[in-house]
Order: C-alpha cells, then sequence, then structure tokens
C-alpha cells in the first residue's frame, strides 16, 4: 500500500501561513523517501481561493475541510474535524507546522485518535529498523533520534526553517472536499476576536546590520555599551527570546521561531548560546559574527567568525576598533 502523507496548512483571514509551504516540501521529500504520496489539508470556512493557491504544487490532492464553524480557529473545531478525517482516510504521516496554533490541538488531536507525536522536528532519516526523525532536545544543544512504534497515524510538528520552502515543486493538483460533521458543542470555545499586538512593530526584516543580544548580557542596565555599538555601525538592536522574556528589550526584537526572521548582512550574536529556535530566525544572514564565554556553545556552528570571551570586554573593545579604523580612513 502506498504511503500517505498529509501535510496540514494554517491559515487566518485569507492568508495562508509562509510555515505550510515548508510542510508541504517535507510531506513531499518524505513521499519521494518512502515512495509514497503527498496532499494538503486546509481547514477553514470558504477556502477555496486558498486551495486553488495550495493546488499549485505537485501534489495528489488538497483536501479542504470547509464548514462555517471552521471560520476562526478553536481547538476543539480542529481536532474534531482532523481526528475524524485522519480515522477515515487512515494517513500514515500527518506532518504540522511547528507554531503557537499547533502546539496547543496537535497533543490533543494525539491524543484523542492515539497516535504517535513527533514535536518540534528539524529532520528525517530512513534506517534499517524504519523512520528515525530528529529533534532538538537541551535548548538546542543536543539532537534525539526518534522512531515511533506501533501501527497508525505519525503525527508530526516540524520546526520553522527544517526544511526549506523554497525546495517544494511546483506542480497542479486537484482539490477534494473532506466531510466535515460538527456541532457547536464540538469547539468547546468561542474565540471572541484576534487582536494584532505592537501595531507599530520594528520591522528587523529589512535591518542591514543587527547587534543582538542573548541572556549572556546579564541585564537591561548591561546594553549601554550594546547599544552604543549598534549606533556606530547604524544596526539594530535585535535579541534571543529570555531577553524579552524578562523585559530586557520589548516583544519586537525578539528574533527567532517565535519572534522575527531576519536576513541582515552582519549579525552579531552577543551572549546568545544559539539555540534552533534562535538560529532559525537569523541563519539567513550573510556574515555572522559570535561572541560567547563558552567555546562550546552552538552559536559558533553556524558563526563564521567566534571571538571567545567576556562580551562585557569585547563590546567596548569592537567599538573602540571601529572608531579607530574609521577615524585612520
Ligand atoms: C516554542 C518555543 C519557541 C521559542 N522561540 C524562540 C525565539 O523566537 N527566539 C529565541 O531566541 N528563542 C526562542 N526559544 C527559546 C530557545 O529555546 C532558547 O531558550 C533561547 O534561544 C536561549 O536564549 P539565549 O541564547 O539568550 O540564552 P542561553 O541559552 O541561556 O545562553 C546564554 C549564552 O550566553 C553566554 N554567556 C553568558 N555570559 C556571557 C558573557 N559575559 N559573555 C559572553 N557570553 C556569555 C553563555 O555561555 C550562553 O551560551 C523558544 C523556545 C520554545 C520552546
Amino acid at each position: 500500500m502506498t504511503t500517505r502523507i498529509w501535510a496540514v496548512l494554517q491559515q487566518r483571514e485569507g492568508k495562508l501561513h509562509r510555515m505550510g509551504w515548508e510542510a508541504i516540501a517535507a510531506a513531499q521529500r518524505l513521499a519521494d523517501e518512502l515512495g509514497g504520496s503527498a496532499e494538503a489539508v486546509l481547514l477553514g470556512s470558504e477556502i477555496g481561493d486558498l486551495a486553488r493557491e495550495a493546488a499549485g504544487h505537485d501534489l495528489a490532492a488538497v483536501r479542504t475541510a470547509d464548514h462555517p464553524l471552521l471560520a476562526g480557529y478553536t481547538p476543539g473545531g480542529y481536532v474534531a474535524t482532523l481526528a475524524a478525517a485522519i480515522g477515515a482516510e487512515r494517513p500514515d504521516f500527518v506532518l504540522f507546522p511547528h507554531t503557537y496554533q499547533s502546539v496547543e490541538y496537535v497533543p490533543r488531536l494525539a491524543q484523542a485518535i492515539g497516535a504517535a507525536l513527533v514535536p518540534e522536528a528539524i529532520g528525517f532519516e530512513r534506517g534499517e529498523a524504519g523512520l528515525v526523525w530528529r529533534r532538538p532536545i537541551l535548548t538546542g544543544k543536543m539532537q534525539a533520534r526518534v522512531r515511533t512504534r506501533g501501527a497508525g497515524p505519525v503525527l508530526v510538528s516540524l520546526q520553522s526553517g527544517a526544511f526549506s520552502a523554497d525546495s517544494r515543486r511546483p506542480g497542479s493538483a486537484g482539490v477534494a472536499p473532506l466531510p466535515v460533521e460538527l456541532g457547536a458543542a464540538d469547539l468547546g470555545r468561542e474565540v471572541l476576536g484576534v487582536e494584532q499586538a505592537g501595531g507599530d512593530q520594528v520591522d528587523l526584516s529589512k535591518a542591514e546590520v543587527i547587534v543582538a543580544v542573548g541572556r549572556g548580557v546579564g541585564g537591561a542596565d548591561k546594553l549601554a555599551p550594546v547599544q552604543e555599538l549598534a549606533a556606530l555601525l547604524k544596526a539594530e538592536i535585535g535579541a534571543s527570546r529570555p531577553v524579552i522574556d524578562a523585559g530586557w528589550l520589548p516583544r519586537d526584537r525578539q528574533i527567532g521561531s517565535s519572534g522575527q526572521t531576519v536576513s541582515p548582512k552582519l549579525y552579531l550574536a552577543l551572549g546568545i548560546s544559539g539555540a534552533i529556535q534562535h538560529l532559525v530566525g537569523m541563519k539567513g544572514s550573510t556574515v555572522v559574527v559570535a561572541v560567547n564565554k563558552d567555546a562550546g556553545a552552538p552559536i559558533f556552528k553556524v558563526a563564521h567568525y567566534g571571538i571567545v570571551g567576556d562580551l562585557h570586554e569585547v563590546v567596548p573593545a569592537l567599538t573602540a576598533a571601529v572608531r579607530e579604523s574609521r577615524a585612520a580612513g
């Protein structure tokens, strides 16, 4: 029997989430690897146009669960719809983008249908004993290789950037509906509205130079030398998530899987360990310079230039060096 792979896309207010393209790329690759077929699945209400957009890929089909009660996302509605669809169609693998939305409902779905769940996968290999997934553990310091046991569908959420959207193959697929039987009781909650936080967000994606700080900077009161260097380099300030969570910088400065994706010409990473969730947001940078006191920090694996040292000594030295070289013309 052919292995069937589903890529569940995510949409909101008439737009497909960019990570859906990565899920399609992953589904196509897995289908190639296993000699199977890839399909995209889309949930929502009046999603014909989005389905046609998704259909421009090399897929066996785009399957739509189109229902008025799916107009807004609710975990209850999504779990009920997908549990029934997976039960009826028996796909072997169901891939999801690893987003705040899927983090909320996919574990519930796995529980509801008794399926194995591999969260935050960053790759897979075909071993002698079957398919092995790779996922980061210990904030990206190590990778675990995971094999699922038993029969039945395997649910996999894919880390942002792990599969390049550019590698997806275009094509022309048919659109076919999935039967949906939903009642208001399945939703469990009502979404009253969605508000965009921080309307006047800083757009870091356009910055040519970014000076980014991590937890290693040690506090908001230690940022002044970093800001001085950034001003000298005409750089935007970015940060890893702990810096934002601690309130040292505003949320619109966060770079990574739950922050902004950037691709500056120069990315200076100061006191950032290099967890996968941070790397996916900045690995498109042309030149990465990392300063970290731990020579084994994973950030050095993606850095073009690395300085092992205390950033509180290195940053003033860099500032002085930039000033000196400018003065020398
Ligand atoms: C669902 C999810 C989403 C996430 N999204 C994001 C995201 O969008 N962006 C993000 O960044 N993270 C994100 N994370 C968190 C991520 O897993 C890491 O915890 C985080 O990136 C680590 O930040 P850090 O490198 O600043 O801190 P740490 O991992 O604590 O590293 C601090 C580093 O500073 C170095 N250091 C300490 N003092 C000094 C010094 N004086 N001089 C030089 N170096 C020093 C240390 O050696 C260490 O390497 C997410 C996690 C999850 C689960």
